[in-house]
């Protein structure tokens, strides 16, 4: 089986130049049509000579995904269905405010960690998306803001389909050729990965120094509600995580975000602003309280505006950073935790 070139670094890259007698900057140019035109097709690589683009096509593959269905919500969040090559659909989302457009990316397709409140849970999990995947998904939503809204990408967040610490190696590869200046050139601190809380995961972005934000999806500070609403938070409980995070901002410096998703009767009394006041003191942080949006097989629901407005400013009393995010995109089930690929 021929490999994929965008799994292949530029020392790999050059070497096999090399061996085709070519001169070793053309190495070079091969990774800058990879990564920075963010090329899916060999024969588009103009400036390399025809023997060159053959020879990559016979010890290669490169293929792209391909949009293949697009939503446009009323509030104009778009929703993309993107086709992998094995003919395989994952989602990302377009997500215009005040100027600025967000994309929110996939890392796999599918996801098994099974968190009731979540539509990607009920989707048969089939496998880790590839980085040139995860960064095709960058190129395409770049293009389509440029063409829709007239301005380039203000932010990536990995908050669509999947568990991106499950897929380690390829989100950090494509972040990294997303964030290089030979790369996308797309600054870090405009880049977020959100996860459920996988310690081990965060431990390693520790280690690694990571540069980009992170979003612990958190959604409560009580390990019995978090066990039911995240089975993942049995073998990752709030002590092991605040252990992870107290290293992970050791050694980045970099303030936390914690999502919280209100759902009625559930996690939205002043006893769970308590606890999550708490928790919060651990490092400096800022809360997104997010609307819950209904997922079908779940039976949580949205809280009243009353109780969001108190359970913001009994966290604001506690001197702690609150934003409301208002639900985007739910006409087209393109909101947190909607994404299950049901227009494909
Ligand atoms: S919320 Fe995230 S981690 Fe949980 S099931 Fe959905 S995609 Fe997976």
């Amino acid at each position: 089986m021929l490999k994929d070139i965008r799994q292949a670094d530029e020392t790999e890259i050059t070497s096999f130049v090399r061996a085709q007698g070519e001169k070793p900057f053309r190495g070079r140019q091969i990774m800058e049509w990879l990564w920075k035109n963010g090329v899916t097709d060999f024969d588009r690589m103009s400036n390399l000579p025809a023997r060159l683009r053959e020879s990559l096509k016979e010890h290669f593959t490169l293929s792209g995904l391909l949009i293949k269905t697009e939503q446009i919500s009323r509030d104009k969040t778009r929703k993309f269905g993107f086709q992998c090559h094995d003919g395989l659909l994952v989602e990302g989302v377009l997500i215009p405010s005040q100027g600025r457009v967000t994309a929110c990316l996939s890392s796999q397709v599918g996801c098994p960690l099974n968190c009731s409140f979540c539509a990607t849970a009920r989707l048969e999990t089939r496998r880790n998306l590839s980085v040139g995947e995860i960064f095709d998904q960058v190129v395409l939503l770049q293009d389509a803001s440029q063409k829709t809204f007239g301005t380039r990408l203000s932010n990536l967040v990995f908050m669509g389909m999947g568990e991106p610490l499950l897929n380690y190696e390829n989100v950090m590869n494509a972040i990294s050729h997303m964030a290089s200046e030979n790369g996308l050139g797309i600054s870090p601190r405009r880049i977020t990965l959100s996860t459920v809380g996988l310690t081990k995961g965060i431990i390693r972005l520790a280690h690694d120094k990571v540069k980009f934000n992170l979003a612990i999806s958190l959604h409560s500070a009580n390990d019995e509600k978090r066990n039911s609403l995240m089975p993942v938070n049995k073998s990752n409980p709030l002590p092991a995580l605040t252990d992870a995070l107290k290293l992970f901002y050791q050694e980045t410096h970099t303030r936390i975000t914690y999502e919280y998703l209100l759902m009625k009767d559930f996690n939205d009394s002043l006893r769970d602003a308590t606890e999550l006041a708490d928790f919060c003191k651990i490092t400096p942080c800022k809360i997104n309280l997010i609307e819950y949006n209904e997922v079908a097989g779940s039976t949580h629901q949205k809280t009243t505006p009353e109780r969001l407005q108190a359970f913001m400013e009994f966290l604001e009393s506690k001197n702690l950073i609150v934003n409301i995010r208002r639900s985007r995109g739910q006409d087209i089930d393109a909101a947190c935790g909607q994404l299950a690929c049901k227009s494909g």
